[in-house]
C-alpha cells in the first residue's frame, strides 16, 4: 500500500491503482443498498468508465511525448497522474478532450448495439406491442442506463470549470490568443461563476452540488497559483527574469523574505539570526538596534551550485 492505494491491474503500461476510499464507497454502498450486488455491480462498471475516460487523457498525453505514472480511482471518480503538462494550447485541448470523447464513444458503441439487439431479438407485434426474451430486455435497460451515464460522464466533464476538463480545454482555447496566464485567469474566473451557479442549485436540489461547487472554487484558485509559479519558473529558464525577480514576486519586499528564510515572525522577534539585526517592514525596535519604520529594499541574488544567495540589500527608493 501506498499513498492509500494499491494496484489491481496493469493495461497499456500504465498501473491502474484503487485507493481506499474507494473500497470504503463500496463498502458502504453495500450496507446501505437493497439490492447490494446490483449496486455494487452498477458502482464497478462506473468506475470502469471513468477508468476508460483516463485512458483518454493519459494515451493522448503519451502521443505528446508526455508519460503517465499511473491511473487512480478514488471515491470521487479518477485521476490519471500525468508526469508533465501540454507544451502547447493545442495539445492541452486535445488531451483534455481526450476523456470525455471516450465517454462519447462508449455511449455511441452501446446506443448501436442495442439497436442491433432490437432488431434481432424483439418481435414488434401490430397495435404497438413488442415480444422477446426478458434477459434481451434486462440487457437493452441496462444499455440505456449505461448510454445516460456516459452522457452525464460527458457533459460534467464539459463544465468550463478546473478541476474538470472543460476548464483546461477553455484555458486552453484562450491560450491561443492569450498568454498562459491571462487565459488561465478567465478560465478561473469562469470556473468561480460556475462554482456560484451550482452552490445556487444546490440550495434548491441536491446539497451535494454544494460541497463540489466548493472543491471546484478551490480548484480554481490553485490551478492559478500553480501556473504562476510555473510561469516564473519558465521565465527564468528563458532568461526574462533573474531569480531576484522570483524572490521580489514572492515575497514584495526583503524584510518579508528574511522574515522568512530566518522563519521569524514580521517584527523579528524571538529570532536567534545572531550579532547582525535585519531590517523588517514594520515595527518599532530601536532600542535592540532595529531599524525603524517602514524600509522597502530590492534583495541582489547569486545563484552558486543551485544556491540562492543574497549579496547585498539595497534601498529600492
Ligand atoms: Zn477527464
Amino acid at each position: 500500500m501506498e499513498n492509500w492505494s494499491f494496484k489491481i491491474a496493469r493495461l497499456w503500461g500504465i498501473d491502474i491503482r484503487v485507493h481506499i476510499t474507494f473500497l470504503a464507497l463500496l463498502a458502504w454502498i453495500w450496507y446501505s443498498s437493497r439490492f447490494q450486488w446490483l449496486s455494487v455491480l452498477i458502482t464497478c462498471v462506473v468506475f470502469l468508465t471513468v477508468i476508460l475516460h483516463e485512458y483518454g487523457h493519459a494515451l493522448t498525453a503519451r502521443r505528446f511525448g508526455i508519460p503517465t505514472r499511473d491511473i487512480t480511482v478514488w471515491m470521487c471518480g479518477g485521476v490519471a497522474t500525468l508526469q508533465g503538462s501540454a507544451k502547447t494550447p493545442k495539445q492541452e485541448i486535445l488531451m483534455a478532450l481526450a476523456g470525455p470523447a471516450v465517454n462519447l464513444v462508449l455511449a455511441g458503441i452501446t446506443f448501436a448495439a442495442s439497436l442491433l439487439l432490437g432488431l434481432l431479438f424483439v418481435n414488434h407485434l401490430p397495435g404497438g406491442q413488442v415480444s422477446g426474451s426478458i434477459y434481451v430486455f434486462y440487457l437493452m435497460a441496462f444499455c440505456k442506463w449505461f448510454i445516460i451515464s456516459n452522457l452525464i460522464l460527458m457533459s460534467f466533464n464539459l463544465i468550463p470549470a478546473f478541476p474538470m476538463d472543460g476548464g483546461r480545454v477553455l484555458r486552453g482555447c484562450l491560450n491561443l490568443k492569450y498568454d498562459v496566464l491571462k487565459a488561465t485567469s478567465i478560465a478561473v474566473k469562469t470556473g468561480r461563476v460556475c462554482a456560484v451557479i451550482m452552490a445556487l442549485a444546490g440550495i434548491y436540489y441536491d446539497s451535494m452540488l454544494i460541497f463540489i461547487a466548493f472543491f471546484v472554487w478551490m480548484s480554481g484558485a490553485r490551478e492559478q497559483k500553480m501556473i504562476e509559479e510555473i510561469e516564473r519558473m519558465r521565465r527564468i529558464e528563458r532568461g526574462e527574469a533573474t531569480p531576484a525577480d522570483l524572490l521580489q514576486a514572492q515575497f514584495g519586499n526583503v524584510g518579508a523574505l528574511l522574515a522568512n528564510m530566518l522563519q521569524l515572525d514580521g517584527n523579528g522577534a524571538g529570532h536567534d539570526a545572531g550579532e547582525k539585526p535585519f531590517p523588517f517592514p514594520k515595527g518599532d525596535m530601536s532600542d535592540d538596534g532595529f531599524i525603524e519604520a517602514e524600509f522597502v529594499a530590492k534583495p541582489s541574488v547569486k545563484e552558486d551550485d543551485g544556491e540562492i544567495r543574497i549579496v547585498s540589500v539595497k534601498d529600492a527608493e
